[in-house]
């Protein structure tokens, strides 16, 4: 494509993304397909001859869009509310055109510094003292940290000699509460660990980490000749937002020696907040920490943070600088190469997309659209407590509501729970909202999650009553 076909429909594209962007909310929110559609309407040959672009983007409108799940609507209010913002989306099409490997400093000095700068700029924003390493990902990198963790224990020497036929090497173990996140089973899986080396510790009512049950099961573990060597704290579950007490976790971490990583993924820039700073109360304390910009800071996949104290360890575990990779910066100490700190090679510049959206929004504007989707939530929460039908399941304190259908008709626990369920695929099927649902002490519970830039008052109304309209035709259509 030469610079003119390139202009050409360069334009029609990004006029094509604003009109998107501009009527999305008209779009069925789920995608109305089932599974095989998208294949059957795709040619299962590959082409032979160059096609059109015409063509190309012809079908991009009629076969793939009608395909996805409109993830940025703002009547998407399913796991948690994302947004790809307007300077994400014009980052991503300057990063496309740029397409840097910033594996070496030489090979993207910039993509490496403004990486570097940003982060900092982001660090100050959430108020985490300095110094404080940071690095992009596409994924919250509990791998990496796992990794890095085990790595730093003292004589265990994983990186060179592996884990696989050494018999003096101790069964590791890492801790997390019940509702950490599923990535930290991946990550046990990878990392040849194995799913028993994750012990989850139970909750309080408000699904915290219980930290004296943590304390005895790390007691209990080391009688047992288990080597405990990390904990996972989590600032925002992914099914409820809670917030576990990192304070005291790290108290423990230091009387133990573990490390302690803080999946702050969602709910870290609520820290943006001052009335919510209290979020990372303790993070400071922590060996690393991951924040997702492509969560809940307006800035579209993939930009998972990925903070450390401990950059060294990170380069204990991962740097190897083959033959054909070897240059002077970093043989001189002069430059920071981001392959060094990562398992793959470090494509691409995401830092561009973080850079300009924090710009362009500047702190002040961050902070108003953050506060705004509290402040829907509350209000949502607040017609669940107002309703007789309707209960809510955990306070409200960020942006997502946990809710659940209860007529005073039904007292059973598993009727509630089927009641529950087929509301939810109503409104999920209508298309005109999207919402999703978690188990909290068994119970199904609705959420809705506000994250998107397209969501106001409108938008929650709309699902409120589509709420209604769905718990009216399940109890006329099931008798109570
Ligand atoms: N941690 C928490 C608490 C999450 O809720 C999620 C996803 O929702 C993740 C980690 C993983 O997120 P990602 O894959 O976007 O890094």
């Amino acid at each position: 494509m030469d610079a003119e076909a390139l202009r050409h429909y360069g334009h029609q594209v990004v006029d094509w993304i604003a009109n998107y962007i501009q009527s999305v909310h008209t779009r069925p929110v789920l995608a109305q397909v089932k599974p095989g559609d998208i294949q059957d309407m795709l040619p299962s040959h590959p082409p032979s001859q160059g096609e059109e672009m015409d063509q190309i983007l012809a079908d991009v409108e009629r076969i793939i869009v009608p395909g996805l799940t409109q993830w940025n609507s703002g009547r998407f209010m399913g796991y948690f509310g994302v947004t790809s913002a307007g300077p994400g989306i014009l980052a991503n099409m300057l990063e496309g055109a740029f397409n840097v490997s910033r594996m070496l400093w030489k090979t993207a000095p910039a993509a490496t510094e403004l990486e570097q700068v940003t982060l900092d700029w982001l660090r100050q924003m959430l108020g985490l003292p300095a110094p404080l390493f940071g690095m992009i990902h596409h994924n919250s990198a509990i791998t990496n940290v796992l990794a890095a963790a085990r790595e730093f224990v003292p004589g265990l020497h994983i990186r060179q000699q592996g884990l696989a036929g050494r018999k003096e090497m101790p069964r590791l173990r890492f801790y997390a509460s019940e509702e950490a996140h599923s990535s930290l089973e991946k990550a046990a899986i990878l990392l040849g660990l194995g799913l028993e080396s994750l012990r989850k510790i139970e909750t309080d009512d408000a699904y915290r980490i219980n930290v004296e049950a943590l304390d005895q099961a790390i007691r209990e573990d080391l009688r047992e000749g288990w080597w405990p060597f990390a904990v996972v704290a989590t600032v925002g579950t992914t099914s409820t937002t809670s917030v576990d007490p990192v304070e005291s976790i790290a108290d423990l971490c230091e009387r133990y020696g573990l490390w302690l990583h803080v999946d702050a993924a969602y709910a870290g820039v609520a820290a943006l907040m001052p009335e919510k700073r209290w979020v990372l109360r303790g993070c400071e304390r922590a060996d690393s920490l991951s924040i997702n910009p492509h969560k809940w800071l307006f800035t579209p996949f993939h930009c998972s943070v990925l903070y450390t104290r401990r950059p060294q360890a990170l380069r204990a575990t991962f740097s190897l600088t083959p033959d054909y990779l070897q240059n002077t910066e970093s043989r001189s100490g002069q430059a920071i190469n981001l392959m060094d700190y990562d398992t793959s090679l470090p494509h691409g510049f995401p830092a561009l997309k973080l850079w300009m959206t924090l710009r362009y929004f500047g702190y002040d504007g961050l902070v108003a659209n953050i506060a705004e989707h509290c402040r829907l939530a509350r209000l949502f929460a607040d017609w669940v407590e107002a309703s007789s039908d309707w209960e809510l399941l955990f306070p409200t304190h960020l942006s997502v509501v946990c809710f659940r259908a209860h007529p005073w008709t039904i007292q059973n626990e598993e009727r509630l729970d089927h009641l529950n369920e087929r509301v939810l695929n109503r409104v999920n099927a209508s298309g005109r909202c999207f919402l999703s649902a978690t188990r909290l002490k068994g119970r199904y519970t609705l959420r809705l999650a506000i994250g998107n830039l397209r969501t106001h008052e409108e938008e929650v109304h709309l699902a409120w009553n589509e709420l209604h309209t769905a718990l009216r035709q399940e109890l006329g259509a099931t008798p109570t």
